[in-house]
């Protein structure tokens, strides 16, 4: 989809972000977005999403916020699509929910039309859609709705031409339909005023349903009659839609999402980009509300002078031993660029430090001879076998920086050889998301961070500038666990396994029934 070589032609993709929650975005729009050159978005758009777009990308901000007060004029915004496209560059306009629904992607779509800018629509899943699934209604029944309407709350009837035909809607839904009611809150009194004017029964069953499919969701569920002052009383904001209709009663029997294990709790995840997407995913359909804030990333060392001189002369090793997934990645990649394949590694028998390493050394299709219980020096020399150690060679390729614990036991078993391969290094990133954070911890609304090693507790601090205190911590295993509390975390999380499926299932047990913490008894 890229522009031919010497043809200048860019192209705008009109892009549902879906309702809120990142993973709902379709396969297309995240495909898309990964090869954005500008990515235009708004603000109901999650910033976690954002973050698909390559590096590269020059990201614009073109949020409405409260409605009203416009960041960018929507004619200057037309004249920026159009102009970036020219330019020859890949412009992916990002909008909450889905485009073509009250999202002015109409509007956009015509003027690249008129300016004979080529585009493309990618549908997102729409709030008017999400709000009342993730709310526990259905919009249709076979026996109760027959059809659904998605209607503005924003329009003023008595300012004329574009009202909404309320009478005739609510005529409608009389005889068995759902309406649904999206910039629903600023005028919610009167517009919940017009339907009962126009006819339906005050006893109609209403919901509210604020900021769906976040963490943040609030969902309040009355008649059309007590809906305004019950959702009052909630404090129902912006964002949120309204479901009026006699499905709306369905809530009390389906409602689903209040009963999420994670459900309302902020997560903040410290891993590597590369490697935290399943882990926020995992975490994120058990309800929670993730931000993903990366303190390590992966770098070249900063020489590979011992990794080369090791690659050369392979055969020679009677060991391998793998300590990270990172580290088999960077050794494999590293050997291809030296023109060696697999084969180099001739008769050397492979040690991976737990699961996660083992797979990766799988995808390779390296078979893995020894991985102990435990990540602990002591289990991988159990695992290896103490009569494989005297007078054998070993190769550790690894991060620059790591414990010594492992090469210094190998040499007093009587390795012969113990080589120290930095493979990668582990740098603290520039971190888009600190300002965010921040602001979460500021505000007492994370309820925990995760440290999947040492070093994400290390830059985290670093990142942040602040120590752990006060706030609650999962750590993977116990050394990751002692460098928390040393950073003065309270951890409270710590699986018995050390690998991320365990981590999360202990997440999960802790926030089924969570302890007190320390202090309050
Ligand atoms: N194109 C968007 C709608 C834009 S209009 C879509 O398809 O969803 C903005 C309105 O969408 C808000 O006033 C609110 O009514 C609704 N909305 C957007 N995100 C929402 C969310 N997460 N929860 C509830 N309502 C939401």
């Amino acid at each position: 989809m890229s522009p031919r070589a010497g043809q200048k032609s860019g192209r705008v993709f009109l892009v549902g972000a879906g309702p809120g929650a990142p993973d709902l975005i379709t396969i297309r729009g995240a495909d898309v977005l990964s090869r954005a050159d500008v990515v235009i978005y708004d603000n109901l758009v999650s910033p976690e999403l954002i973050r698909l777009a390559p590096a590269r990308a020059e990201l614009i901000y073109a949020g409405k916020r409260g409605g009203s007060q416009k960041i960018i004029e929507q004619s200057e915004l037309n004249a920026m699509l159009i102009a970036h496209a020219r330019k020859g560059r890949v412009v992916v306009r990002l909008k909450g929910g889905d485009p073509f629904i009250f999202g002015r992607g109409g509007e956009e779509a015509e003027a690249l039309a008129r300016a004979r800018v080529e585009f493309e629509v990618v549908p997102g899943v729409t709030s008017a859609i999400a709000g009342p699934a993730f709310g526990g209604v259905p919009l249709t029944h076979r026996e109760h709705g027959s059809f659904v309407a998605f209607v503005t709350g924003h329009e003023d009837e008595s300012k004329g031409a574009s009202a909404v035909p309320w009478d005739d809607l609510v005529a409608a839904t009389r005889h068995g339909g759902t309406l649904v009611i999206l910039m629903a809150t600023a005028r919610m009194r009167a517009t919940l005023e017009r339907i009962l004017a126009a006819g339906l029964p005050a006893e109609t069953p209403a919901v509210a349903v604020q900021w769906a499919t976040t963490a943040a969701q609030k969902t309040v569920s009355a008649t059309l009659a007590s809906l305004a002052d019950a959702s009052a009383r909630e404090g129902i904001g912006a964002p949120a839609v309204i479901v009026v209709g006699e499905l709306a009663a369905m809530r009390e029997s389906l409602k689903w999402v209040e009963r999420t294990p994670l459900f309302g709790r902020t997560i903040v995840v410290t891993r590597a980009r590369a490697a935290a997407s399943e882990f926020a995913t995992a975490l994120r359909r058990l309800g929670a509300e993730v931000v993903e804030f990366p303190t390590i990333e992966t770098a070249p060392p900063r020489s590979y002078a011992a990794l080369d001189r090791a690659i050369k002369r392979l055969h020679s090793f009677d060991w391998i031993i793998f300590t990270s997934a990172t580290g088999v990645e960077s050794f494999i990649e590293r050997m291809k660029s030296r023109g060696r394949d697999i084969r180099a590694l001739g008769d050397a028998s492979i040690a991976a430090i737990g699961p996660a390493t083992a797979s990766r050394l799988a995808d390779y299709a390296l078979q893995v001879a020894a991985v102990p219980d435990e990540y602990r020096a002591e289990e991988i020399i159990a695992a290896i076998g103490i009569r494989q150690i005297r007078g054998k060679r070993f190769l550790i390729p690894r991060a620059e920086v790591a414990r010594e614990a492992l090469p210094e036991i190998l040499r007093e078993r009587g390795a012969k050889e113990v080589i120290v391969a930095p493979a990668y290094r582990t740098i603290k990133p520039k971190g888009a998301q600190i300002a965010r954070v921040r602001e979460l911890m500021s505000a007492g609304s994370i309820d925990l961070v995760t440290f999947t090693s040492s070093s994400t507790v290390t830059n985290f601090c670093e990142m942040i500038g602040t120590s752990g205190k006060g706030i609650r911590a999962a750590a993977i295993g116990p050394i990751t666990a002692a460098t928390a509390q040393q950073r003065e975390f309270e951890v409270i999380v710590q699986p018995r396994e050390y690998t991320i499926e365990a981590l999360t299932e202990a997440i999960r047990e802790y926030f089924r029934f969570p302890r007190p913490s320390r202090g309050e008894g």
